[in-house]
């Protein structure tokens, strides 16, 4: 790359203009689209609360309905050199699943000031975030079992569930915030403890985190659960068989248990 001046654009001719690579920044973005979105485009929003969902995660709890720049903005591509002042957008269809936007970015590049009409067409679909599901029901997508080494132990159940527990509540300050966030519930059974979480990647964080920590041994099995929203939707479970110190379940019924060996 060189910049030179005196010299010819390779594409105008002119010699009153700075060159990069022997081409003018005029000439440069005729042909460079300096900023580009996606012929069409998917917005999900919470019909609860108004949070969009960017990737795994919610964000922007409260935000308005309709949408606007800061739901557009994410599908602008920039080019490297260019640099978006603003983008003035209209809509210019509003059907109930599809709007269509047409903009306007106001581009500066290489010194210029350029403005670049855009085009998107914005799907929005509704399904309602885990905090609102969380609130208004039992909706899970995965289940955490927390199991003991095998099936011997279920007379000892009791001295079983409370080893479990404790393993539990050791462990739960080192999970991510946002793991901890995404479990909803607890229940008690004879052969341990079930957790229910509302989104599968923390469950399954949380598993992988559990087995290293303790030696557990992990198995992962998914079930097709039904369809919300147009979407199927799947459970999964994760077992996790924990090893016990031998004081758990043997004819001893310690209530404190020895802590394990790593
Ligand atoms: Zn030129
Ligand atoms: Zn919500």
């Amino acid at each position: 790359m060189s910049v030179a001046t005196g010299e010819f654009c390779a594409s105008c001719g002119r010699t009153d203009r700075p060159l990069v690579d022997g081409v003018c920044a005029e000439c440069t973005l005729k042909k460079r689209p300096l900023v580009t979105v996606p012929e069409s485009a998917m917005i999900v929003i919470c019909p609860t609360c108004g949070a969009r969902q960017r990737g795994r995660h919610w964000e922007r709890e409260g935000a308005p309905m309709n949408l606007g720049s800061e739901d557009l903005a994410p599908f602008l591509t920039v080019d490297p050199e260019a640099g978006v002042r603003r983008v003035r957008w209209t809509e210019t269809l509003a059907g109930e699943t599809v709007r269509r936007f047409e903009g306007v970015a106001d581009v500066r590049f290489r010194g210029l000031d350029t403005p670049v009409p855009l085009r998107l067409l914005v799907r929005t679909e509704h399904r309602v975030c885990p905090t609102c599901s969380r609130r208004t029901g039992n909706f899970f997508t995965a289940i955490l079992q927390l199991r003991g080494p095998d099936e011997r132990l279920r007379s000892h159940a009791a001295d079983l569930r409370e080893y479990l527990a404790q393993e539990w509540d050791r462990l739960v300050p080192e999970l991510r915030g946002e793991w901890r966030k995404a479990l909803t519930r607890r229940e008690e059974l004879p052969e341990g403890w079930n957790l229910y979480v509302t989104d599968t990647q923390a469950a399954r964080g949380i598993a992988r985190h559990l087995k290293s920590r303790t030696g557990a041994t992990l198995k992962e099995s998914a079930t097709l659960w039904g369809r919300r929203n147009g979407q199927d939707v799947y459970r999964v479970t994760f077992r996790l068989r924990f090893p016990v110190p031998p004081s758990v379940g043997r004819a001893s019924t310690s209530k404190n248990p020895a802590p394990l060996e790593r």
